[in-house]
C-alpha cells in the first residue's frame, strides 16, 4: 500500500544551503522564513484561530536528502559521525520516507502566509501540514534521551571589524537580524567533528542571498571574515 501527499505549501527560508542549518529548531531563534501557503489552504478560513497559537508543528518533506529502505542505520553528526544508530533513534534526514517535523515560532500571520522564526528549513522545503504545538501534551516532563541529552555545544564566534560593518550592512538591506543569525548558526560550529582546520582554511555558506566566510584562528574558535551579497 502506497500514499501519496501534496504538499500545502513551501518554505522560502533564510538557509540557501544545508550546510550550517542547526541540527533541530529553535536553536537559531534568528532564523527566519515565509511559509507560502497554496490554495486552497491559502484562505483565511484555514488559518482561523492561529491567532492565539504561538508555536507550530511543521511536517515537511526532506527534498534535498536521501531517503529510502536501504537507511536502517545512520551516523548522526551529533555523535561525531562516526558511530551508527538505528534510524529510528534519530531525527537524520536520511528516512524511510523523506518526513520532517519541526516545532517553530510562529511571528505573524498575513494574507496567505505565515511568517516563521526558530526554524531548521532549508529554502524550498514543502510542508505537507501545520498542527499546533499543544504545550500540555507536547511538552513531556520525565521524557529522556540518552543520545541527545543536551543541546550541540557552543564555541565562540568573533567578528573581523570590516565583516561586523558588512552585516549591518545586510540587515538593513534585507531587514533581517544577520548578526544574530550568523553568531547563532556558527556557535554550534557547523563543520563536521573530523575535521581539524588550520586557520588558513576558509570555509562558507549562504544565509539568505550574502555568503558568509569565516575561519578558525585556533581550534574551537570562529572568526566571522566577511558578509557579502552574492
Ligand atoms: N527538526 C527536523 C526533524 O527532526 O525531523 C529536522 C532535523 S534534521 C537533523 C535537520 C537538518 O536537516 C538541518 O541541519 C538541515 O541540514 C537538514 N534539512 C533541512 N531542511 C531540509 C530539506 N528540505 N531537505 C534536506 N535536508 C534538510
Amino acid at each position: 500500500m502506497s500514499y501519496c501527499f501534496e504538499p500545502i505549501g513551501v518554505v522560502h527560508s533564510c538557509f540557501a544551503e544545508k550546510f550550517a542549518i542547526p541540527r533541530q529548531p529553535s536553536l537559531a531563534p534568528a532564523a527566519r522564513a515565509v511559509l507560502e501557503l497554496y490554495p486552497p489552504f491559502d484562505q483565511p478560513e484555514a488559518l482561523q484561530g492561529l491567532e492565539g497559537i504561538s508555536h507550530l508543528w511543521l511536517l515537511f518533506v526532506f527534498h534535498a536528502a536521501a531517503s529510502g529502505p536501504e537507511h536502517l542505520r545512520v551516523r548522526p553528526p551529533r555523535l561525531g559521525g562516526n558511530q551508527r544508530i538505528g534510524v529510528f533513534a534519530s531525527r537524520s534526514t536520511h528516512r524511510p520516507n523523506p518526513i520532517g517535523q519541526s516545532v517553530v515560532k510562529l511571528e505573524a500571520i498575513e494574507p496567505g502566509r505565515l511568517l516563521l522564526s526558530g526554524i531548521d528549513l532549508l529554502d524550498g522545503t514543502p510542508v505537507l501540514d501545520i498542527k499546533p504545538y499543544v504545550p500540555y501534551a507536547d511538552s513531556v516532563a520525565p521524557a529522556y534521551n540518552h543520545l541527545a541529552e543536551q543541546p550541540p555545544a557552543l564555541i565562540p564566534v568573533s567578528w573581523s571589524p570590516e565583516a561586523l560593518v558588512q552585516a549591518d550592512v545586510e540587515a538593513s538591506r534585507l531587514h533581517q537580524p544577520v548578526q544574530e543569525l550568523i553568531e547563532q548558526c556558527l556557535t554550534q560550529d557547523p563543520k563536521p567533528a573530523y575535521q581539524q582546520p588550520g586557520p588558513e582554511r576558509v570555509y562558507g555558506v549562504r544565509f539568505w542571498d550574502i555568503n558568509v566566510r569565516w575561519h578558525y584562528p585556533e581550534p574551537g574558535r570562529i572568526r566571522v571574515l566577511s558578509v557579502t551579497p552574492v
